[in-house]
């Protein structure tokens, strides 16, 4: 059986540990290196040699894996970082004339099988030790492939690639100067007056890189790479940063530039927008940080089927224990007859030229209830009035509840995860820290955490906290379309479980879906004002959010998942007409 280990050595405390593992080896202990500690210090492991004994994993559990492969991954892979380091089996390959996404968990190999198509990553073919890989080797290695059509192309020069990369937050970093001056250098097709309209940048055009938001950086990405002449068009995670107006605007956007001489290939968390996006989808599976395949391409629908069952059939291949299901109806109206836990009359507050005012609404025991508006109509500052971080001007709050309170933007320090999450650690580690992978980074600072780590980090520490509402702010950013259905589901059982209640900020739709019982919809216009109203029931709140954005919602037959109608479709003029535009 092939067998691949993985060694973090950042994560061996010193050598003295180093050379105790080693000496545990039964190989080593026959006379060979199998576990060798390096000149350098570094520790490293012979994949041949190694038996798959399991017992210095044991020893190391966060720096060291040892993986069986299936035998069919007993092949060439494409790419290897290093010895001992992630491999890539496979890359997706771009359809002519349509959008293809890529779905899988984060550290799973998306950017590196992007950056080889992009031409950014040389494979290597596992010998990390070559020189360049040229265009030959490549299309020797596809032969036979939809991949080696891609790759001749490319070598002839007949494709050009567009590249926006995943960290929109570094283009301040290498880039200085203004918006417009960045779009200027970039602008081979002259249309930069049209793609700004549409990618609603003309605001910002004349402001410095470094000053403006991470939504408008985003959007400032994809202009930069809509505007050169390509023939595939790459987008690294184009909605992060962006509400939920904006992600449909962004998908029109990126749907309407496909013609039959180009492609476009796209990697989303967002299973809403995926499915609304593309035509086709590769899955990636393998085991995160340390392999990673690409699966056959399929229909976009079937394909976010198959994700969320679980299985891929025809390579036989099963990624997760259970399926993901969504409820047939939107929750029953659930009737109150607890008194509420805390509730809201006429709330106002003015911050700088912006308002924000409030209906009358209340939040139950037991209830999760979701959030939905625009950026800039005032919901962080909604949710911080309740928690009590602000003061309103005008209005009554009644404050009965002890709050905790999950803010948007997440504060580093060089604190280890162990001691920030002792509660949680401690009452729970079944409910909290397994489900959300939290012990691989107890030993960890905050600030060496990365932003899904961070935020999974974040979000523990608002729930071990003892509180009768827990408000979360946009918990699912940066976290991949699994995590995101692992967080709802410890969400809702952890609120379930405690009797509680909790108000999630987010703009995810099937993440909101899926969590909440009733919503808050927030009304208005940006950065100038913004109305709170609800809490209504699901199919209310959704309706009205919905009719606002002008996209109805249909259930997949299979899955209940939501999808977005094609706009205008028959099923779409149906359902404005009746005026049911959550789902019929
Ligand atoms: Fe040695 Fe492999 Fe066993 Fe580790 S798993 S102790 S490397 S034989």
């Amino acid at each position: 059986m092939p067998r691949i280990a993985i060694v973090d050595n950042e994560k061996l405390k010193d050598l003295q540990q180093k050379h105790y593992i080693a000496g545990i080896c039964p190989v080593n202990r026959t006379g060979k290196e199998c576990i060798k500690v390096e000149a350098d210090g570094k520790l490293s492991i012979d994949e041949h040699l190694c038996t798959g004994c399991g017992i210095c994993p044991k020893a190391a559990p966060l720096a060291i894996k040892i993986i069986n492969l299936p035998e069919e991954l007993a092949k060439k892979p494409v790419h290897r970082y290093g010895e001992n380091k992630f491999i890539l089996y496979s890359v997706p390959t771009p359809g002519l004339g349509k959008v293809t996404g890529i779905l899988g968990v984060n550290g799973i190999g998306k950017s590196t099988a992007i950056k080889i198509l992009a031409g950014a990553v040389k494979p290597n073919f596992g010998d990390w030790t070559s020189a360049e890989t040229d265009y030959d080797q490549l299309i020797e290695f596809f032969k036979g492939s939809e991949a080696q059509g891609f790759f001749e192309k490319i070598k002839k020069g007949e494709i050009k690639v567009a590249y926006k990369p995943q960290q929109v937050d570094l283009i301040p970093k290498t880039t200085k100067g203004k918006v417009i001056d960045l779009l200027k250098k970039v602008d081979e097709k002259n249309e930069l007056k049209k793609i700004s309209n549409e990618l609603q940048l003309n605001d910002v055009l004349n402001n410095d890189i470094s000053e403006i938001s991470g939504g408008e950086l985003q959007r400032a990405a994809i202009a930069a790479t809509v505007l050169k002449n390509a023939d595939l068009y790459i987008f690294d995670e184009p909605t992060s940063y962006l509400d939920i107006k904006q992600r449909i605007n962004v998908s029109r956007f990126i749907k309407a530039m496909i013609n039959e001489n180009n492609s476009v290939l796209v990697v989303e968390h967002d299973l809403v927008i995926l499915d609304y996006i593309c035509d086709l989808v590769h899955l990636m599976y393998g085991k995160e940080d340390a392999y990673g395949i690409v699966s056959g391409v399929k229909p976009v629908r079937n394909g976010i089927n198959v994700y969320l069952g679980g299985y891929i059939k025809e390579e036989n291949v099963r990624f997760r224990d259970s399926k993901i299901k969504f409820a047939e109806k939107p929750p029953i109206k659930k009737k109150h007859t607890k008194e509420a836990i805390t509730s809201w009359e006429n709330v106002e507050k003015k911050l700088g030229n912006f308002t924000l005012k409030s209906g009358k609404g209340s939040i139950h025991k037991n209830e999760i209830i979701g959030i939905l508006g625009e950026n800039g109509t005032g919901k962080t500052t909604f949710v911080k009035i309740l928690a009590s971080v602000l003061k309103q001007d005008k209005g009554e709050i009644s404050h009965k509840v002890k709050v905790s309170y999950k803010p948007q933007y997440l504060e580093v320090s060089d604190e280890l995860v162990v001691d920030v999450l002792k509660n949680a650690f401690h009452k729970y580690e079944n409910q909290i820290v397994h489900p959300l992978n939290i012990v691989q980074l107890s030993l960890k600072k905050l600030n060496e955490l990365s932003g899904g780590e961070l935020q999974k980090v974040a979000i523990a520490y608002c729930l071990q906290n003892d509180a009768d509402l827990y408000l979360l702010d946009e918990p699912s950013a940066y976290l991949d379309s699994e995590q995101r259905l692992i967080l709802s589901k410890v969400i809702r059982d952890f609120i379930e479980h405690k009797g509680v209640s909790a108000l999630i900020v987010d703009h995810d739709l099937l993440f909101i879906d899926y969590i909440s019982d009733k919503l808050i919809v927030f009304e208005g216009k940006p950065a100038i004002e913004g109305n709170v109203t609800g809490p209504f029931d699901m199919e209310d709140g959704m309706n009205k959010f919905l009719k606002e954005l002008g996209i109805t919602l249909r259930r997949d037959p299979e899955t209940n998942r939501p999808r977005v109608n094609k706009l205008d479709s028959r099923l779409d003029r149906e359902q404005k007409e009746s005026g049911k535009y959550y789902y019929a």
